[in-house]
């Protein structure tokens, strides 16, 4: 890997000429520090950057209410573009390639904790045999929160219930411990649910492997895609995973608290015993306003659909995956962030090798855009280190206790904004 970098600032120019991708930056709102300078925006796995065309699709929305009040809607008006009823279809097609699904297998919704309770209403079904969940020991509070409050909703008490997998000395978890663990417990396990890429840590789970083990224990897998879509090639449908949830407002650039997706394996969509939490717009289009009672079940992942979604806010998702088909879908941001991160490591490890140590697991198979870089020099705390890059222009952020998480996207960022991270950090640590 390291022998196709150099370490010149002309070099770093030099690969950002030969970047098919460079060209997509100036489709996006960088943000300025106090003093106008475009900053080194490495938080998009926080909050992606707004689209330029964000602001037309949202505007075209409003304008649509404004011309047309209700009949916005459409369904019946043939000269309203992209009626609001069926507003969501082809954003659920276009979502649908990026995480490797067929059409029918995702729909975008509510927000992700959300979609993860609804999930577990259909996925996690206790019995007095099989009741437990395996997740893990780091997940993110607002799931184990979602999980916890749910088995207690059954009756179940979670400290019997919820088994976790510790990570190893390393702070990553194996997948031989998962393994394990669902072997252990196979019996009496009824869900793994997992990260796709870990928010601390920036590891990649080897989600096919973990599927594997799970369905051969009888349980369901469902997996957290929020770091993970947008940033890593997935392949849901050809894994078996059951059931997966993410945000779109993170490496999917669709502003803070957009709305949400799912994904439900086609195995699961004309299932007459399993639970759902249901709303009109899970039914059929064409009975749903003849406002029976009966309920007109779609057969694809709609009819886990509740309200009548909020339109302001799924026009930016309509923009940010244009944008992404346009770079040439996730394939081609894949090859753009793997360069990127071996340049980054390279860099580390040449000017910075004794100050930084990368929690993030070091195949590249197993991160994706995100590095997590720790300070292990006696000299100046991870804190000041990271107050610091904040002063300097650069926006990354802080994991307690003592994680810098890093994370250049191939959309906009650049490979001289890596240059110049490492360098800022180098003056930092050495002088
Ligand atoms: C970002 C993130 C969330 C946030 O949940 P919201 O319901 O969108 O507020 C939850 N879980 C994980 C793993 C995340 O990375």
């Amino acid at each position: 890997m390291t022998e196709e970098f150099k370490l010149s600032e002309d070099f770093a120019l030099k690969l950002d000429k030969e970047d098919p991708l460079s060209n997509f930056r100036a489709q996006f709102n960088i943000p300025t520090t106090n003093q106008g300078i475009e900053e080194i925006y490495f938080v998009g796995n926080s909050l992606g950057l707004l689209p330029n065309r964000a602001r037309d699709a949202v505007s075209e929305e409003i304008n649509k209410w404004g011309k047309h009040g209700v009949k916005g809607h459409g369904a019946e008006r043939s000269d309203i573009k992209q009626p609001w009823v069926t507003y969501h279809q082809p954003l659920s097609k276009a979502m649908s390639k990026l995480v490797g699904a067929l059409d029918d297998e995702v729909t975008i919704m509510n927000t992700l904790t959300v979609n993860l309770h609804l999930m577990l209403i259909s996925y996690y079904i206790p019995t007095s045999k099989k009741n437990k969940i395996i997740i893990e020991e780091q997940i993110f509070p607002s799931d184990y929160f979602a999980i916890e409050s749910q088995v207690r909703q059954r009756g179940y008490d979670p400290r019997d219930t919820i088994v976790t997998i510790l990570p190893r000395e390393d702070g990553l978890v194996h997948l031989d411990d998962i393994k394990q663990k669902i072997i252990d417990i196979g019996d009496e396990l009824a869900l793994v649910f997992l990260p796709g890429v870990q928010f601390y840590t920036g590891q990649v789970f080897p989600m096919k492997e973990i599927v594997e083990v799970a369905h051969q224990n009888g349980a369901y897998v469902g997996f957290n895609l929020a770091h993970a879509v947008g940033n890593i090639e997935l392949s849901l449908n050809k894994w078996e995973v059951d059931f997966a949830v993410w945000c779109t407002y993170k490496y999917l650039n669709s502003g803070p608290g957009a709305i949400a997706a799912c994904y439900i394996n086609e195995i699961h969509l004309d299932r007459s015993d399993m639970d759902r939490f249901n709303g009109w717009w899970g039914t059929k289009l064409d009975t749903r306003f003849e406002m029976d009672k009966y309920f007109d079940k779609l057969s694809t992942a709609d009819a886990w659909q509740i309200s009548n979604p909020p339109i302001l806010s799924m026009a930016p998702i309509k923009s940010s995956l244009e944008i992404i088909e346009e770079a040439g879908g996730i394939k081609e941001l894949r090859k753009k962030s793997i360069k990127l991160s071996n340049y980054f490591k390279y860099l580390l490890s040449k000017e910075l090798s004794k100050e930084i140590h990368l929690i993030t697991p070091k195949s590249i198979e197993a991160h994706g855009c995100q590095l997590s870089l720790k300070v292990i020099i006696e000299k100046i705390s991870g804190r000041d280190v990271f107050d610091s890059l904040i002063n300097n222009g650069v926006s990354c952020d802080w994991r307690f206790p003592d994680v810098i998480r890093v994370a250049p996207v191939p959309l906009y960022n650049t490979f001289y904004e890596v240059y110049m991270f490492v360098q800022i950090l180098k003056k930092i640590i050495l002088e």
